[in-house]
């Protein structure tokens, strides 16, 4: 059966990626240029330097044409040698598959084990770094907003714990669905290695994967790491002048597109930008609870701004419901993944959104659950409703 044409945008309501904005799109739609050129260096090292920003680092940062995979990979092959011995603390399928990734590289990953509704615990990241009389732990590595569990860490006090422990271990961030919507600090967290991506925060396509390091993850990964090429942070640095360079042809659209991805960040501000996000996350755990599902995450300080995880009433199919929402309404939210297949749905709320794309996005869920017969407490939208007007006045 031929369906119908889907009129209107498809309306993403992934945790990534997020909707591009019109004047990014417009930005990006123009002729392939020269990656040699002065131009487009020019464009870059602007790119670069105001990226710095959104890290909130002084550090160095480097891109990839990649996923945040790619930007995850590299953390792993410049900084470890096969039997280094990392710390993830278990937060969900995110740091499940990074902690993988290493393993694989030959890494003896010390995971601390996690419910996946809770943040990383900074006290069995210090009682883990205590015990390791022997100095074989090398990092640690953080989700910031795990994306698969709704559940946000708290980086600062992962960095007290560490420090309590007196161990000199590399701190490294997963901040791939929280950089530039939630407040993140790199310098002030002493955080090492940051990971980022472009598809979520910064509102772009899929396709750059970015690093932020610190002159001290440089050092490391200079004394160490295992055989690397394409991901070689040094590389990158030693064939550049001024600016990194691309191992390989340089993805000049994207560029275009940060340019102005960057410029909107900062004409609204990065706290305005991280404040909106909180009202649009409000808005949502409002209404879901309204209709009487739990969140995944259990503490409320622990709630991520960027995408909430929603626990299925049993005996439902959130994956049919999350089909029969794209097919009626044009609307995409995301499924459970490992260890919450089958039990949740994700709801993106990261980018360029407003009170409006919420409301509609909210209004069209709470219909669905009816036309369903998703067991729930109609209301939802009422109740972000009154929000809405009560914040304005
Ligand atoms: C999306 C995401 C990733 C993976 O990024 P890709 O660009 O899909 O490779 C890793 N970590 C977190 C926390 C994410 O949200």
């Amino acid at each position: 059966m031929n369906m119908p044409r889907a009129a209107g945008r498809p309306f993403m309501a992934l945790p990534g990626p997020t909707n591009i904005p019109e004047p990014i799109l417009r930005a990006m739609d123009r002729p392939t240029e020269d990656f040699n050129s002065p131009a487009f260096e020019a464009l870059a090292a602007g790119c670069y330097r105001d990226l710095k920003r959104v890290f909130k680092t002084d550090g160095t940062i480097l891109c990839w044409a990649s996923s945040g995979h790619g930007a995850w990979e590299s953390t792993i092959v410049n900084l470890f040698r096969p039997g280094d011995a990392i710390v993830i603390p278990e937060t969900g399928a995110f740091s499940t598959w990074w902690a993988e990734m290493a393993g694989l590289f030959g890494a003896e990953v010390v995971t601390l084990p996690g419910d996946w509704r809770s943040a990383a615990d900074p006290d069995a990241v210090e009682d883990a770094l205590r015990k390791d009389t022997e100095r074989r732990i090398r990092a640690v590595g953080v989700v910031h907003s795990e994306t698969s569990t709704g559940v946000l860490s708290d980086v600062a006090a992962i960095r007290r714990a560490m420090d309590a422990a007196g161990h000199d271990a590399l701190l490294m961030v997963d901040t791939i669905s929280s950089l530039a919507s939630m407040d993140y600090r790199m310098d002030e967290w002493r955080v090492d290695v940051t990971v980022g991506g472009s598809q979520k925060g910064l509102m772009l396509p899929t396709g750059l994967g970015i690093i932020g390091l610190n002159d001290r993850a440089l050092a490391i990964a200079r004394e160490g790491g295992s055989p690397r090429r394409y991901w070689s942070w040094q590389r990158m640095l030693d064939q550049g002048g001024d600016l990194p360079k691309f191992p390989g042809t340089a993805p000049t659209q994207i560029f275009s597109g940060m340019r102005v991805a960057l410029d909107l960040l900062f004409e609204e501000g990065l706290d305005n930008v991280f404040a909106r996000h909180r009202r649009m996350a409000d808005l949502v755990r409002l209404a879901v609870e309204e209709w009487g599902f739990e969140l995944n995450a259990r503490r409320p300080e622990e709630r991520s701004d960027t995408v909430t995880a929603v626990r299925w009433p049993e005996g439902h199919d959130p994956n049919a419901f999350r089909d029969s929402l794209r097919d009626r309404f044009n609307v995409a939210v995301s499924h459970g993944l490992l260890d919450l297949a089958g039990k949740i749905i994700r709801i993106g709320h990261l980018g360029d959104l407003n009170e409006t794309m919420i409301l509609g996005l909210l209004g069209a869920i709470e219909a669905n659950l009816a036309i369903d017969g998703v067991p729930h407490r109609p209301g939802g939208v009422r109740k972000a409703i009154e929000q809405v007007t009560a914040n304005r006045t």
